[in-house]
């Protein structure tokens, strides 16, 4: 049969690093690049008799992103023990959640530009969310390395606050998945929650998939592809596990529960574990952790709790007549939609859309060649604020503004005017330059053909004449005030 006779059930289990100066557990440093086992104390070594303590950065953490994806908190929520032999957790349980976790249901906006781009004509309308079963909050692991001969094992990671995402069956392509990461990881980011960066290992996500005959209720067996570290990966390994799903499931073959790994080298997965040999983790209350009341949380969560990136979108849209493409770019990160409003601030009077275009054309390609992020660079909104009214009060082309910007990126303590007045851009009306006005009267009275052409409705004779006379400035005067003169020399 056809892969298009299947339903395609996919559901998705996100690891993702939140965002604190101190470990789940205990006070050692989280972060990353720190010399090897050196963030460590008997808590999170797993030494015997040693006492955990909540952090309570990480709970409300993870309730904020839970009130931003619609998730309800349960009054009490507790922690549990997942046992199991780990290499890497000496202690050999888990401190996890199982049944009363931070966060319940909610769901995951899946936003167009997310889409890998060759499927945006395949975006299911009818599916602008991914549900969510729940969001728990656990410890992270010890980080090892294996050699031939040895492994090594990095205790700094070990104890890191690590939030679960857990979807409901509720994915439908491998597109879908992709947006769903995307969406998931602008959202993080936007909360303050996590930076979400997956080459960091702070996104980390496990993929379980299913196939059924079209229509079919109930589900299939699920296989689960473990600790996939890269959204490329994600889409890959769910190509290859549906198409060979759906082989074996034509040659009569029946999936059973199981576990898989993606080896990105050969580009297929091989088979683990299957639910026979599945481990048994015998959970149980953690008898060293009281339980979290939530509520007394509630208030100051909501009160952190940022706009959503589609909320903002749609603001900028109605707020300041932007269009959508323009809107979702400036939307794309918390601090680029942040230094648009504050370039708004900055620039009383001048048209939104194109303080849009100065950060969306200019300033993003600036940034971009240097791989800087909005943050690290040295133009600030003031500036932009500045060239927009540079070329909004006729001090400068468009074109010479973009001078005076390369000119404040390597002097960003000076502003946007003196910048353009050291440039000799000069504010001028029509009208009002003696010197302009005769070099224009000298060269219509030079070139009848070309004025008569003019005045024939032919523009681009015009532009020939302001290439002239801007020729003659040196490149200083203005284009907008040379044709408006142009035109009013000849009563136009
Ligand atoms: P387990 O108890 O094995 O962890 P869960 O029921 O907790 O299984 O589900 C784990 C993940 O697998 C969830 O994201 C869920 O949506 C997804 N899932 C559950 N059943 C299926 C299925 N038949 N096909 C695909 N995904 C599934
Ligand atoms: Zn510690
Ligand atoms: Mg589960």
């Amino acid at each position: 049969m056809p892969i298009s006779s299947y339903d395609i059930v996919i559901g998705l289990e996100v690891h993702c690093q939140v965002k604190t100066n101190t470990k789940m557990f205990c006070s050692c440093a989280t972060g990353f690049g720190a010399q090897v086992n050196t963030n460590t104390c008997p808590v999170c070594l797993g030494l015997p008799g040693a006492l955990p303590v909540i952090n309570h950065e990480a709970v409300k953490k993870t309730l904020i992103a839970g009130h931003m994806l619609g998730c309800h908190p349960p009054k009490i929520s507790k922690w549990d023990r997942k046992n199991y032999f780990y290499p890497d957790m000496p202690k050999n349980y888990q401190t996890t959640q199982l049944d009363l976790p931070l966060c319940i249901d909610g769901e995951v906006p899946l936003y167009a530009h997310n889409y890998p781009k060759e499927s945006v004509k395949d975006i299911d309308p009818n599916k602008p969310v991914i549900k969510l079963d729940h969001i728990h909050l656990e410890e992270d692991v010890a980080k090892s390395t294996h050699f031939n001969q040895h492994s090594l094992i990095d205790f700094n990671r070990a104890g890191t606050p690590l939030m679960e995402i857990v979807t409901m069956p509720d994915i439908e392509t491998p597109e879908q998945a992709v947006s769903y990461l995307k969406s998931l990881q602008q959202i993080l980011i936007y909360g303050g929650i996590s930076d979400a960066d997956m080459e960091k290992g702070q996104l980390r996500c496990d993929v379980n998939v299913s196939l059924k005959p079209k229509g079919q209720v109930k589900f299939g067996e699920k296989i689960e592809l473990k600790n996939l570290n890269s959204i490329t990966a994600v889409r890959k390994s769910l190509y290859y596990e549906i198409n060979r799903q759906a082989q074996e499931l034509d040659a009569g073959i029946a999936q059973i529960q199981s576990t898989r790994r993606w080896d990105d080298e050969l580009g297929e997965t091989q088979l683990m574990r299957t639910k026979e040999n599945a481990d048994d983790y015998r959970y149980f209350s953690c008898p060293d952790l009281l339980p979290i009341a939530t509520e007394p949380f509630m208030e100051e969560v909501k009160s952190l709790c940022p706009e959503l990136p589609h909320h903002k979108q749609q603001r900028f849209i109605t707020d300041f007549k932007l269009n959508d493409y323009d809107a979702s770019i400036l939307c794309s990160e918390r601090s680029i939609a942040d230094f648009f409003e504050l370039s708004l601030e900055q620039g009383a009077g001048i048209e939104p859309k194109k303080i849009a275009n100065w950060i969306i054309n200019e300033l993003m390609s600036l940034i971009n060649k240097d791989n800087l992020s909005i943050t690290q660079c040295v133009i600030t909104p003031t500036h932009i604020a500045g060239l927009a009214r540079l070329v909004q009060d006729n001090i400068c082309s468009n074109n010479q503004a973009k001078e005076v910007l390369q000119a404040l990126a390597d002097s960003p303590e000076k502003t946007a005017e003196a910048v353009a007045k050291e440039l000799g851009f000069e504010a001028a009306s029509a009208g009002d330059n003696a010197e302009l006005e005769s070099i224009i009267a000298g060269l219509l009275a030079d070139n009848p053909d070309k004025v008569a052409e003019i005045k024939g409705g032919n523009t681009k004779a015009a532009n020939w004449f302001t290439g002239q006379v801007m020729k003659a400035s040196q490149g200083k005067a203005n284009p907008k005030i040379i044709s408006q003169t142009i035109m009013s020399q000849l009563g136009l």
